[in-house]
């Protein structure tokens, strides 16, 4: 950031606590942090936890995780159980944080979780094309190759095996 995207004036850094330097807007009197996104993706276990849910999106045939944006004011468990409930129609009895990465072509910071909810009897919104359980065994093979929801798999089964 070279600019002040409140009032345009250059950018000078100054230092600010612990974060040291920092871009500050000497107009506004502001520090100006890097701005990202964030937003959550699920490892959606059935209530027996031998099966994964995945989902297709926006036309799409790669089986992916469901995922959403955390909104303003909201924190990551929140929008974990508010998207789940959207998307799936499922209620998340419980979930552990599994890990988080950052996604460059979305400027995205995603925070991964594994959950289990309460049934399996999902029901779609119009953002889901399908969803389908797949035994946990079979997930890493459908699930789309090289994506960040298939590594976030992979580091979860890992760890809990
Ligand atoms: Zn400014």
């Amino acid at each position: 950031m070279k600019y002040c995207d409140e009032c345009g004036h250059p950018l000078i850094q100054k230092v600010c606590g612990i974060d040291g330097e920092t871009p500050y807007c000497e107009h506004c009197q502001t520090f100006k942090f890097p701005m990202f996104n964030s937003a959550i993706s699920a490892i959606i276990f059935n209530p027996t936890q031998d099966k994964i849910l995945l989902i297709q999106q926006y036309g799409n045939q790669d089986y992916i995780l469901v995922a959403g944006y955390i909104n303003q004011g909201e924190n990551a468990k929140q929008t974990l159980i508010r998207e789940i409930e959207e998307e799936v129609h499922l209620k998340v009895m419980h979930y552990v944080y599994n890990d988080n990465e950052y996604f460059q072509k979305t400027n995205t910071l995603m925070h991964n979780y594994a959950v289990v909810v309460d049934s399996e009897d999902f029901s779609l919104t119009s953002e889901v094309d399908k969803a389908k359980w797949i035994p946990v065994e079979n997930v890493l093979d459908v699930i789309k190759q090289g994506s960040l929801a298939q590594s976030f798999v992979k580091r979860y089964l890992e760890k809990s095996r």
